[in-house]
């Protein structure tokens, strides 16, 4: 082999065992932020069957993927079944979930209920179908994990799903809320969790690619994605490229919250509040400063001084 296509072949391996660390380092990531959440929020304990909710879209694979591999590893005993809805939306392909999960060896379920059908009977032509369509998703998922005995549901939704529901919520809803990382069922008998609260969906996005999932477009009923939600995420990427660290830091705002520096007096009892004569050392300062005046440095903290 002369040298020029030695030095090409030498690159190639480089740039392979370079991909495969990086994709190792995702896996670890993905591990580590779901085991994280799972933690975080009590969200999986000891005998819990988990149903875990795939709709063939990229989060759903990567969620059961990271699940599976966790229950390896965890101290504590949970089952996991996976359930598919098929809503017989046109196209829908069928075989594909059904070939992937028993290739994949975990109990899985696939539930055929014609939603699309009702959906389209009901709404008039040209109107969101979204909310009624996701109703009947809802109550039918309830009633297969009553079925299958599972006490869990386990969703996909990611960061970005969470951060862009909280903006929804905020910009067209009047509410500072976003969507639980856990939460009780509307019937009361299921506690729901998103275990992948802390994934980025660029990690979720590019998970998928790695493990090559046989992705099911999520657009086979014909609705259009919400145009409010597609601004939202176009907002959050600027944001990603221009001052990176702006969207991790509002999603770490979602769990420090000071409800007496908000307004709801049902989460502070701002009217029976009384100044009780005690200082309290980490109690707020009345007057801060300024929004644009230069911080004050901290008490020892390391500061450059202008020449
Ligand atoms: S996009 Fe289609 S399948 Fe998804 S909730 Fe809306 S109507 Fe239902």
């Amino acid at each position: 082999m002369n040298s020029a296509l030695m030095a090409r072949a030498e690159t190639g391996a480089r740039d392979i065992e370079k991909t495969a660390h990086e994709n190792n380092k995702l896996h670890k990531r993905l591990c580590r932020l779901v085991g994280q959440a799972i933690g975080d929020f009590n969200m999986i304990e000891d005998g819990d069957k988990v149903m875990v909710c795939v709709s063939g879209g990229k989060d759903s694979y990567a969620l059961l993927d990271i699940l599976m591999t966790l229950r390896e590893r965890a101290p504590i005993h949970f089952d996991i079944v996976a359930v598919n809805l098929d809503q017989k939306q046109p196209n829908f392909p069928a075989d594909i979930l059904p070939a992937y999960l028993t290739k994949l060896g975990v109990a899985f379920h696939i539930e055929n209920q014609d939603t699309y059908s009702i959906v389209k009977r009901l709404i008039p032509e040209g109107k969101t179908t979204c909310s009624l369509c996701s109703r009947l998703r809802r109550g039918i998922l309830y009633r297969v994990a009553d079925e299958l005995g599972c006490n869990k549901i386990a969703l996909g939704h990611h960061r970005d799903d969470i951060l862009e529901t909280f903006f929804l919520n905020m910009f067209f809803g009047g509410k500072l809320k976003a969507m639980p990382a856990k939460l009780q069922s509307d019937d009361g008998k299921h506690i729901v969790i998103r275990p992948m609260a802390y994934v980025k969906e660029a990690d979720s996005t590019r998970y998928a690619e790695v493990k090559q999932f046989p992705i099911i477009p999520c657009d086979l009923c014909g609705s259009q994605e919400n145009l409010q939600r597609k601004q939202i995420k176009g907002l959050m990427r600027e944001w990603e490229k221009k001052y990176p660290g702006r969207v991790e830091s509002i999603f770490s705002s979602l769990s420090t919250v000071v409800p007496s520096h908000l307004m709801d007096p049902n989460l502070f009892g701002f009217k029976d509040l009384k100044a009780d004569g005690e200082p309290n050392p980490l109690g707020d300062i009345a007057f801060d400063d300024e929004p644009c005046s230069t911080p004050a440095p901290m008490p020892g903290a390391f500061s450059i001084q202008p020449q």
